[in-house]
């Protein structure tokens, strides 16, 4: 098993660009996000445990993640290659996956930072429509749909998540600053750590990121 992780602020792109990305190269997007979320769809006892957290734009318990993630990754064989997106969010989930990596005798090939701006964030959070059916992200200005409040792909009835909020945007941004930031430095220490200008367009944080996946898998 082999994987990357995006890291960044709410907002800094990386489920789009993971979603993307998944397109394009051999890695699985994983987004405890969209785990979650569907959890909370479908009732289950994580989502029923998860619901408050996520509303409030705190984090849902380490153990709580841990246990999907490993379930996950149970799932995958050893040749997989994932791509974490939102996913680890404090130290030790960091060790939570240190640990999953060496039990998979896997590796971690590189961390990349999506820098962002809060100003950026506040206005594409704010502005960011999903749609109900198949997730595919648009925002109200920046990636607007056809038609508005439908789903180009399939039609889907878009919808505003409840955590994009001013709000509760401010608060996911105090949050990632208070528990997430610091697994920067953790990175950095490891020499993992890629950092790429996310207030640029998706097409150029993507092509950044490719770059250096085929730069890795030269070198591998
Ligand atoms: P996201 O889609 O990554 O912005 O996640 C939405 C919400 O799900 C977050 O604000 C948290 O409440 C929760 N969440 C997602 N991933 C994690 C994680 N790795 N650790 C804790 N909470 C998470």
């Amino acid at each position: 098993m082999k994987c990357i992780i995006l890291l960044g602020a709410p907002g800094a792109g990386k489920g789009t660009v993971a979603a993307d990305l998944a397109e394009q190269t051999q890695f699985l997007h994983v987004s405890t996000g969209d785990i979650l979320r569907e959890a909370v769809k479908q009732g289950t006892a994580v989502g029923l445990e998860a619901k408050s957290y996520m509303e409030a734009g705190d984090l849902v318990p380490d153990e709580v993640i841990a246990k999907l993630v490993r379930e996950r990754l149970a799932a995958g064989g050893a040749d997989d290659r994932y791509m974490f997106d939102g996913f680890p969010r404090t130290l030790k989930q960091a060790e939570l996956l240190d640990s999953v990596i060496s039990d998979m005798e896997g590796e971690l090939l590189s961390v990349f930072l999506l820098e962002v701006t809060d100003d950026v964030v506040i206005s594409r959070l704010t502005g960011r429509r999903v749609c109900k059916k198949c997730g595919a992200v648009y925002h109200v200005t920046n990636i607007p749909p056809k038609v508005e409040g439908v789903c180009d792909k399939c039609g889907g009835e878009l919808y505003q998540r409840t955590d994009d909020t001013e709000t509760t945007v401010r608060n996911r941004l105090d949050v990632y600053s208070a528990q997430t930031s610091d697994l920067i430095g953790h990175y950095d220490s490891l020499k993992l750590l890629e950092k790429v200008d996310a207030d640029q367009g998706k097409d150029l944080v993507e092509r950044e990121i490719i770059r250096c996946l085929e730069d890795l898998e030269s070198r591998q």
